[in-house]
């Protein structure tokens, strides 16, 4: 036993010695191959770039080029390229989601997996819209148990049929919780009509009474009810405490009316359609600092997620599509707009 053991141990350390240096090898050979594809999307990057420059002026090209670039850096699976091909240092920038419903049951089944892919994506501070009194209890579950959630309590226009006076006390009770920065979405919608429009402004009206009371923002939602949601909100003082118009759909002039009263604007999907003439010329004319971004997820996604379940990560076509009418940088749009989302909520 004395003698065979060093022997044996010489043979394993020289099988240790001739294993490693084959896993060496394999490595340095996956490392140049790995190296040769980089090289190779490279070159088909830098292609494609002088074909652009040929076609575009100076102005447009550095625009164009900023977009895609950005379009590229908040998609995760081609980060690695885009530093590397761009030798940019990367954005610290994070993007403020102003209005998504992750207590929607189409969240259902992955609904953190998809939280998980929000982040990542950049998104660093979401608004959950409460709708309903048991979508606002879910809500209030999902920014306790997630950080970057915030909620608000209320009850959308379509759901105000069977609403009764002690829902009032229990949303009062909802926003002892710090977590609840507004009352929303609250408003009209006389496009669906689900309740009878006198209930729609009573209830419209009983909230905005609750969030001037309280002193928090209110989070609207309009829809082909533009003169009356603005009436009513003008008449409950509700610029006092500020707030939004989500989803905004109206004209220039309207926009104006609010944006003098102290309003945001929420900016989503719709931008991106191509028939969206009456939305863009709003982002054209009304200043950065009064635009908020968003989603409405599940619903209205951007092109090209047109019609699919829409998700916070989607936000980057909304901020690209904004910088490309306002001839900015996307980078310039989420900061402003995150700025705004922190001053109106309170963050
Ligand atoms: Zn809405
Ligand atoms: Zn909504």
């Amino acid at each position: 036993m004395t003698n065979s053991t060093p022997i044996a141990g010489r043979i394993v350390n020289s099988y240790w010695v001739l294993a490693a240096l084959l896993i060496l090898g394999l490595l340095s050979g996956c490392g140049n191959r790995f190296e040769e594809q980089l090289r190779g999307t490279h070159q088909q990057v830098k292609t494609n770039i002088d074909h652009l420059k040929t076609q575009l002026d100076n102005k447009q090209l550095t625009n164009a080029l900023l977009i895609k670039k950005y379009r590229r850096d908040r998609c995760v699976h081609f980060a690695v390229f885009a530093v590397t091909i761009f030798e940019d240092e990367g954005s610290d920038n994070m993007i403020f989601e102003s209005h998504a419903h992750y207590d929607d049951e189409q969240f259902g089944s992955d609904r953190e997996a998809i939280l998980k892919k929000v982040r990542d994506s950049g998104v660093g501070c979401i608004i959950n819209a409460a709708s309903s009194m048991n979508s606002s209890r879910i809500s209030l579950e999902l920014a306790k148990s997630h950080e970057i959630i915030y909620t608000s309590v209320g009850v959308h226009p379509h759901d105000v049929q069977d609403m009764k006076e002690s829902d009032l006390e229990i949303l009062l009770a909802m926003t002892a919780f710090d977590k609840v920065v507004a009352i929303g979405e609250i408003g009209l919608d006389y496009y669906y009509d689900t309740a009878p429009r006198e209930i729609q402004k009573l209830w419209f009206r009983e909230q905005i009474k609750l969030a001037v009371d309280l002193d928090l923002p209110v989070i609207i939602h309009s829809r082909e009810a533009a003169q009356d949601t603005f009436d009513i909100l003008h008449e409950g003082n509700a610029h006092s405490v500020g707030g939004v118009i989500h989803c905004f759909s109206g004209s220039v002039e309207m926009a104006k009316r609010y944006v003098d009263l102290g309003y945001y604007l929420g900016i989503g999907g719709v931008v991106t359609f191509k028939n969206a003439k009456k939305i863009t010329q709003v982002v054209e004319v009304i200043p950065l600092d009064r635009l908020l971004i968003e989603t409405d997820a599940p619903y209205l996604a951007p092109v090209p997620y047109r019609g699919k379940r829409n998700d916070s990560s989607h936000l980057a076509e909304v901020i690209a599509k904004i910088a490309e009418i306002k001839g900015i940088t996307p980078e310039e749009v989420e900061k402003v707009t995150w700025e705004n989302g922190q001053r109106l909520f309170r963050l």
